[in-house]
């Protein structure tokens, strides 16, 4: 089960923004490196299951599913059936 949750620090930046942080506090130049952010927490869930399922490391009989973990609520919302 693939797990994501809301007010992710994921979705606060771009690969630019954490890009330009750590070159002014660490003085470390990432540039082209893909820190995996996304904007839509939803959509995330769905791209790691695709990641998954087309992985030859997990054998198809293995079910993948999703879902988004309220971290308000505590309630865990399906987002994909396995
Ligand atoms: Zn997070």
């Amino acid at each position: 089960m693939v797990v994501h949750h809301t007010d992710c620090g994921m979705l606060t930046f771009q690969n630019e923004d954490l890009t330009a942080k750590i070159r002014e506090d660490l003085g470390v130049d990432t540039t082209g490196r893909d820190f995996l952010p996304f904007s839509d927490l939803e959509q995330s869930v769905r791209d790691d299951i695709e990641t998954l399922r087309n992985s030859d490391l997990i054998p198809d009989n293995i079910s993948i599913s999703g879902a988004i973990y309220d971290v308000q609520t505590g309630e865990l919302r399906e987002v994909v059936r396995s």
